[in-house]
């Protein structure tokens, strides 16, 4: 999986600073913001999308969710409300081929997504 950006970056090969990180989960800021905050929230394995999560990793997804919660209210936008997706295949806009979860805040959300 060395061909992985989200892997370099889980690897330290591609630096990037971390917003939070466990022993199974990191979350970064995005390098192209659409948001005032704009942070991934990644598994530390590779796991290519929503599509490829087995029952066993229903634990991971779990702490994701926790962790999503945890960085927005760090951020200070828990009250204000935000987004928290995942893009998946071609015309669900996913660009790299490594599950992760955008959490979007600090300005109004547009519905439905362009
Ligand atoms: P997606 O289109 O859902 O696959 O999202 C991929 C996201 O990764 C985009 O929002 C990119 O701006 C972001 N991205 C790509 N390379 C990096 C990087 N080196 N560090 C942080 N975010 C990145
Ligand atoms: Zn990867």
């Amino acid at each position: 999986m060395h061909e992985c950006i989200f892997c370099k970056i889980v690897s330290g090969q591609i630096p990037s600073p971390r917003v939070f990180e466990d022993e199974h989960v990191i979350a970064v800021r995005d390098i192209n913001p659409q948001a005032p905050v704009h942070v991934l929230l990644l598994p530390k394995k590779h796991i290519a999308s929503i599509l490829d999560v087995r029952d066993s990793d229903s634990g991971l997804l779990g702490r994701i969710a926790g962790v999503a919660a945890q960085v927005a209210r760090q951020e200070g936008i828990a009250e204000r409300g935000f987004r928290l997706l995942t893009n998946t295949g071609p015309e669900g806009g996913q660009a790299v081929a490594h599950l992760h979860f955008h959490l979007l805040g600090g300005r109004r959300m547009g519905w439905p997504p362009g």
